[in-house]
């Protein structure tokens, strides 16, 4: 499923969500504060549009593992040959697209472009 990114109205936090393409929404609810999360198309194909140093390191909410499991999950991508670090919320932090994508498909989800 790919993922797409929304960006907060009010409160600025990013969130990540997988839909089918299908389902896929322009506008979601923040999870933080309720008001409308837009599309973020550029979170969402930072090779595309523009610079690529002001996003990445990108953390993942999407694609998190309870904080008590990073080392296991960390252990874990090692042995997939993706090896990534996770922070201290859980959140795996990828260097580039391509790392994100090759451990979205570890996790069994396919992303799209
Ligand atoms: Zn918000």
């Amino acid at each position: 499923m790919p993922i797409y990114c929304y960006k907060c109205t009010e409160c600025g936090k990013t969130e990540e969500e997988f839909f089918p393409i299908d389902d896929r929404k322009l506008v979601i609810d923040c999870p933080d504060c309720g008001a409308p999360a837009e599309r973020d198309l550029v979170s969402e194909r930072p090779g595309r549009l523009g610079s690529t140093e002001a996003i990445w390191p990108c953390p993942c909410d999407a694609l998190g593992v309870n904080p008590d499991q990073c080392k296991e999950a960390h252990d874990d991508s090692v042995r997939q040959g993706v090896p990534t670090d996770f922070n201290s919320d859980g959140n795996p932090v990828f260097t580039s697209l391509s790392h994100k994508r090759r451990y979205a498909k570890t996790q069994g989800y396919q992303m799209d472009g």
